[in-house]
């Protein structure tokens, strides 16, 4: 071995290599090439070295799912259902090691990681379900003799695409209903969290999921995502990242009128009325602003508070923030790990920036947290205003604004006031402040007295404006971004029958 190897050379030789996973089989890129996982806890080390696929792997693979479509599409519900329930019982027994593992790959504590692997068993057993529920209506018809019904049909190779703030949870959403609708899927996960990704097509492998059903391709949203969209194969998209991303893939998508579901960038907020409970409020904002270091696409980057309590809310908070434990989320007394690599850290510093030069006042924070990772101290804003950077754009880190305002039309005129709108909140004990807020709220998911985190699968997810294109993931509604309706006709007459005309007889 070369004595010049640098010491991330030396890390990649020794990690242990992962592969694609193309039509049943565990392969590597046709090019050879690999990119390596690492800590961000501990920026040096190499975790494992993955696959740097191209397009020639992205071909592959979405042949492998074509062929395998057929039968796995007449394959009976029920017996998706069986493998996929037995694929969420493998991931509740491993739970501790996936969520050990995820935690190293990008960086939230162990209790969050535990609750995103939690998310993907919920996820499992509930779209198991799915293989004995009704797949259609019977409708009646306008006419004597003729039965109407309509059925669910898959849609054919589904492409998922995920970021790497939800690694395990967000792909389950997009994988369970789109395989227990009878599609096969090419899974693109994010280059920053490969190897969780990889641990969760295992699973599907050893559940007995066909060879083919769901194939796994490492790489970059360019060499792999970009490919995956353009093919013509390909008839469905389900992506989850940045709005950047989504409204470049929603081009492509739209010129091939493919089936597209976009789940993308929030700018959330929690509006604090004078009459809430402050410390319960300030506990909700803690938790939003600064849970997985901020990285929730419903993080809540902006606390909209009323101006009466301003000084309690900001004391309080300043005080709880001051307390947290910045560092590596294996440890148990840390609060707040790092940030998911330096892109991102030099992004959160360079909004501290701008909210010194738009004169935010910084109450807490505002710098780096170490240098062994990508760390970044929970930081506050206050003195806040709409027209302000920091209050339009999704900074994706522990950085969060307060805004003042006077009531709660302000609040509500000020919580309405981005382009996004995925997630809000608000806190107050009078009933009917609350139900004004729930009914003028544009967004997809509103709380009361409560975060802006905590979504649960059995509820439909997703957000309004440029927070995505109108799909929701989850909940009842969960299989309608995989599946087309078919509408079946059955005139059992003996005779023509015209709708429209021959009602009357
Ligand atoms: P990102 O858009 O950079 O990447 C997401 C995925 O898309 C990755 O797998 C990436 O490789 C791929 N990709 C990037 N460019 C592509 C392209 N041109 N074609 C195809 N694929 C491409 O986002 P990220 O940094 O991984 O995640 C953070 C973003 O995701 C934030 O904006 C956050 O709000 C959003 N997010 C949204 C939700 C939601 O449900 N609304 C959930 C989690 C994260």
């Amino acid at each position: 071995m070369s004595q010049t190897m640098t010491s991330e050379q030396k890390q990649k030789t020794e990690a242990k290599s992962y592969k694609n996973y193309i039509g049943g089989r565990w392969v590597e890129s046709k090019s050879g090439k690999t990119f390596s996982s690492t800590n961000p806890a501990h920026k040096d080390q190499v975790l494992g070295v993955m696959q740097a696929s191209n397009a020639d792997d992205v071909n592959q693979a979405i042949e492998a799912a074509q062929k395998a479509f057929p039968g796995w599409r007449h394959t009976p519900a029920p017996a998706r259902g069986e493998i996929c329930l037995k694929a969420a019982l493998m991931l509740e027994s491993r739970k501790e090691d996936l969520a050990r593992i995820m935690t190293q790959e990008m960086g939230k504590v162990l209790k969050e990681t535990r609750g995103d692997v939690q998310e993907a068993i919920d996820m499992g057993k509930y779209a198991a379900g799915f293989g004995r529920q009704p797949h259609g209506e019977t409708v009646p018809s306008e006419l004597r003799n003729k039965l109407c019904i309509t059925e669910r049909v898959p849609l054919g190779v589904i492409a998922c695409i995920t970021p790497w703030n939800f690694p395990m949870a967000i792909p389950s959403w997009k994988i369970f209903p789109a395989v227990m609708a009878g599609n096969a899927v090419v899974f693109k996960p994010a280059s920053d969290t490969p190897i969780i990704a990889t641990k969760l097509v295992e699973i599907f492998e050893e559940a007995g999921l066909p060879g083919g059903v769901l194939n796994l391709v490492t790489g970059s949203g360019a060499d792999v995502g970009d490919v995956l969209v353009k093919d013509p194969r390909v008839a469905g998209i389900s992506f989850t990242g940045s709005t950047a991303a989504g409204k470049h893939i929603a081009e492509i998508a739209g010129r091939n009128l493919k089936r597209l579901g976009l789940e993308l960038g929030g700018k959330n907020c929690i509006v604090v009325l004078d009459d809430a409970d402050i410390p319960l409020a300030v506990d909700g904002a803690l938790w939003a602003a600064f849970g997985t270091s901020g990285q929730r696409c419903t993080a809540a980057s902006r606390l909209i508070v009323d101006q009466k309590v301003q000084k309690d809310f900001v004391d309080l908070l300043q005080e709880r923030a001051a307390k947290l434990k910045v560092g590596d989320g294996l440890q148990a007394d840390t609060d707040m790990g790092p940030v998911i690599n330096e892109g991102a850290l030099k992004k959160v510093h360079e909004y501290t920036e701008i909210g010194k030069r738009e004169h935010a006042r910084l109450v807490h924070g505002g710098d780096f947290a170490g240098s062994d990772g990508w760390f970044y101290r929970p930081t506050i804003f206050a003195d806040g205003r709409k027209d302000m950077r920091m209050a339009q754009e999704e900074i994706f880190g522990p950085s969060t604004l307060v805004m003042p305002v006077s009531n709660l039309d302000e609040a509500l005129d000020v919580a309405n006031s981005t382009q996004y709108g995925l997630s809000m909140s608000i806190y107050t004990n009078d009933l009917r402040k609350a139900f004004h807020a729930i009914e003028e709220m544009q967004s997809g998911i509103v709380y009361v007295n409560a975060p802006t985190i905590g979504a649960e699968i059995q509820l439909p997810f997703g957000g309004v404006k440029n927070t995505g294109n109108g799909h929701r993931e989850a909940g009842t509604v969960a299989l309608d971004e995989f599946t087309e309706w078919k509408t079946i006709y059955i005139d059992y007459s003996g005779r023509l029958q015209r709708a429209q005309i021959d009602t009357g007889e």
